[in-house]
């Protein structure tokens, strides 16, 4: 049979799939096939799913959990969410459970965004972003990030237009492992709540902040809280990738709209899923710690080996280093093909950076253990 290509919108068209996701599914199938293949491409450490977690999503299937719930979330776990903003006045009305943070923001770019509208972010940045914006009609207008990876909020007062409808900062940073600086951070607040802006803070690796840094909270810093929404995960956080789980902690007004919009999206997130949510938030938070020791380490390791080989940016938080591959490209040779060679011929998935709008380099996720980092850079050296 003849198949016809189908018809699909326009609005598909001009969005490209994500990269993240493309390769680690490609380091899988590839293993399938039985190469040896040391996957730095996905952002998902390899620690297992902590057991409270696991324990308390397996009674709550046995104990039912298995029905329609409320739209914005259970209950006890927005209220147990809702905890961390309560110097801000916050409640659980506050809160929306989200089907991880990438469908927080899809909804986020929905709900905010008229046709024609600017979103302003700078890059290099996550992959998503920029595919959610215009799935919502909205140009994403992008910014060069400062030294280091860091926010310009100089830059940003600069691309502001009369259809700027918000700005989105993401500290720490997916693909640089940059922490902003908290007056720069301070800075875009002020300028969002001066200009009738929102500020949408992705804060999807608010835990993993390393050398006893704390992470900042951008609503802390803005002169108008009600501009500022908060997108938050438990996937990296918690190990809970595959649960799908994240929330959004913004205006009541802004989470009735989200909630609006969910039912008819997916209605509630997964019912028992979220009762392994809420044992994640209450269970000891030395698991936690450990795990971000452990990942100090692994940057440490992964920082000494990448600059043997490459300049790199220092890693301060998520479990990204951002190198600047430049030097090692062959006449006419993109960082993208750069990263099929390794694939091919080191057998190391790294995700390229033109999937972050940052041609040039590559993301190197370090979130495995030392003795694959050190045998991954040394295939990785042998090619070069
Ligand atoms: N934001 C950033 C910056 C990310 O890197 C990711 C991927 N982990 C997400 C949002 C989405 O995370 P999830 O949907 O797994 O909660
Ligand atoms: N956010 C992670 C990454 O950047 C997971 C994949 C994705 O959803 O993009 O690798």
């Amino acid at each position: 049979m003849i198949s016809a290509a189908p018809h699909l919108a326009d609005r598909l068209k001009q969005v490209s799939e994500s990269r993240t996701t493309r390769i680690s599914t490609l380091a899988q199938t590839l293993r399938r096939q039985g190469r040896d293949i040391i996957s730095l491409a996905v952002g998902e450490p390899d620690f297992p799913t902590p057991e409270p977690i696991i324990d308390a999503t397996q009674r709550a299937l046995a104990d039912q959990q298995t029905r329609y719930g409320p739209v914005p979330g259970e209950p006890i776990l927005r209220e147990q969410l809702a905890e961390a903003f309560a110097s801000f006045g916050y409640d659980r009305d506050n809160i929306l459970v989200t089907n991880g943070a990438k469908q927080a923001l899809y909804s986020l770019f929905q709900v905010l965004c008229d046709p024609g509208d600017e979103v302003i972010l700078t890059r290099p940045c996550w992959v998503s972003f920029t595919e959610q914006i215009k799935l919502a009609g909205a140009t994403p207008v992008l910014v060069e990030a400062a030294a280091d990876f860091q926010l310009d909020p100089e830059c940003i007062a600069r691309a502001v237009t009369a259809r700027t409808c918000a700005i989105l900062v993401n500290s720490p940073n997916n693909p640089t492992g940059a922490i902003y600086e908290p007056s720069a951070l301070a800075e875009t607040a002020r300028l969002a709540a001066d200009r009738g802006i929102y500020l949408i803070s992705d804060e999807a690796y608010h835990a993993f902040t390393y050398d006893g840094r704390e992470h900042h909270m951008v609503l802390a810093s803005s002169p108008d809280p009600r501009r500022v929404i908060t997108v938050r995960s438990f996937s990296k956080h918690f190990n809970m990738t595959g649960f799908r789980l994240g929330y959004v902690a913004a205006d009541k007004a802004i989470v009735l709209a989200l909630a609006r919009l969910q039912s008819h999206l997916t209605g509630n997130v997964c019912s028992f899923a979220q009762y392994g949510a809420l044992a994640a938030l209450r269970m000891d938070p030395a698991i936690v710690a450990q795990r971000r020791a452990a990942l100090q380490n692994r940057r440490d390791t992964a920082e000494a080996l990448v600059r043997t080989l490459f300049p790199c940016s220092h890693g301060a938080g998520a479990f990204y280093l951002f190198p600047d591959v430049n030097a090692c490209l062959r006449a006419g040779e993109t960082s993208e093909d750069l990263a099929e060679r390794l694939l091919n011929r080191a057998g190391v998935a790294v995700v390229p950076g033109e999937a972050f709008h940052g041609p040039g380099h590559i993301r190197i996720s370090y979130g495995i253990d030392e003795t694959l980092l050190r045998r991954a850079f040394k295939n990785i050296k042998e090619v070069l």
